[in-house]
């Protein structure tokens, strides 16, 4: 993998996304700010990283509809052979807490549908020229709730437990050709996705007593994206504040 490469990072335009494509931008990488919906919030993030001195474009598309991903991915990859994606970074995803006992079809379908099938559809839409290029980095944005279980998130939890099976399964599957797949951990973070939380009564149960800031998940996950990092794959790499399982 050269040092300057294009990066895609799915779920850029806010949160924890977007810090990954400004560290990355940061690196010096071409970065590819993929969102659903929020256009403002995806442009705001391109802006920050031109603001920075750092290049990239905005990528719609819904990683969670496998025609979507194949239409918007597919075609940006074959009209821009000049920039090979040589990180990617599974980053979008949601929650949608309830209790089992009355979670509906589409509160399970949707959760795992970002997290667990986005992750199927993008890798495989972005692996090929990967494997041809015998370089790569795959990057997935997972969470304590799937390496601990929590109450209230069977859908979230599944989901995120499922994208570090595949996580390891695909690390020994592609490590041959130079290409490492890893995972970072996040837990409680400082996003939109944290927002309805109270983090004056939750940051008592984190030995860091405080919640984590999107910077601190994006240096992890540049430690993975790194040249230097072509020995470490199918590892789960914890940025919780030691709030260990
Ligand atoms: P966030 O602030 O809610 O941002 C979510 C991002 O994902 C947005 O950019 C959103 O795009 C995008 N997205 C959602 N559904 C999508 C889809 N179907 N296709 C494409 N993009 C989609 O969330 P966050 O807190 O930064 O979380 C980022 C990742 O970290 C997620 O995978 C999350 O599960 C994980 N995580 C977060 C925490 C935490 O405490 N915050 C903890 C552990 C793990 P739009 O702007 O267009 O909606």
């Amino acid at each position: 993998m050269s040092a300057i490469t294009t990066v895609l990072v799915t779920g850029g335009s806010r949160g924890i996304g977007r810090a990954i494509c400004l560290k990355m931008a940061a690196l010096g990488h071409y970065v590819l700010v993929n969102y659903k919906g929020n256009k403002v919030a995806a442009e705001e993030t391109l802006a920050a990283v031109k603001a920075a001195g750092g290049d990239g474009e905005l990528l719609p598309f819904d990683v969670s509809d496998g025609p979507d991903v194949k239409r918007a991915l597919g075609g940006w990859i074959e009209a821009h052979p000049e920039k090979p994606i040589g990180v990617l970074v599974n980053n979008a995803g949601i929650k949608d807490d309830t209790l089992l006992m009355w979670m509906k079809d589409e509160q399970w379908s949707q959760v795992r549908g970002t997290s667990l099938d986005g992750f199927f559809y993008v890798t495989r839409e972005v692996l090929n020229g990967m494997l041809l290029r015998k370089a790569g980095r795959i990057i997935n944005v997972v969470s304590l709730s799937g390496l601990k279980g929590m109450a209230g998130q069977t859908n979230y939890s599944a989901a995120k437990a499922g994208v570090i099976g595949a996580t390891k399964a695909l690390a020994q599957e592609i490590a041959k050709r130079n290409i490492t797949v890893n995972a970072v951990a996040p837990g409680f973070i400082q996003t939109d996705m944290t927002s309805d939380l109270n983090e004056k009564e939750l940051k008592a149960m984190i030995p860091a007593n405080r919640f984590g800031k999107p910077e601190e998940v994006a240096h992890a996950v540049a430690f993975f994206a790194s040249p230097e990092s072509g020995y470490i794959t199918g590892t789960v790499l914890s940025v919780n504040g030691g709030l260990y399982t």
